[in-house]
């Protein structure tokens, strides 16, 4: 499996090979060849297929949403009093602010082998 797992992404890792040796030889810009390869492994593991893990294989089909709620949330609010002298005075009182909470299902399929997944996540409007 872990043959595998190399062999499929043969591309991504001979690109971050060639980085990390750029970067060796060219020390100025290190730091933007780290920075880049950081995105790089970031963005190839986060579109990587559950089933073949192939990397860039995950392809959004769609997106649905399917509930809604609202939450109370608590939370200081600041305000600034000012007075007739000209001094200001810094308020914190607590206070209970509605939020809206959705949630989405999304629907994957992997451009390599045809796998389809799903994901569901909650988001605060
Ligand atoms: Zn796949």
């Amino acid at each position: 499996m872990r043959t595998n797992f190399f062999r499929t992404n043969r591309i991504f890792f001979t690109i971050v090979t060639v980085f990390i040796i750029v970067s060796l030889i060219n020390s100025d810009f290190f730091i933007i060849f780290v920075g880049a390869v950081v995105i790089f492994t970031y963005a190839a593991f986060e579109s990587k297929c559950p089933s073949c893990h192939k990397f860039f294989g995950k392809k959004l089909l769609h997106k649905k949403r399917i509930s809604e709620r609202t939450i109370y949330k608590k939370v200081i609010k600041k305000s600034v009093i000012e007075h007739p002298s000209g001094e200001t005075t810094l308020v914190r009182e607590p206070d209970v602010i509605p939020v809206t909470i959705v949630e989405f299902i999304n629907h994957y399929i992997c451009r390599n082998c045809g796998h389809e997944w799903q994901h569901s996540y909650e988001k605060s409007l």
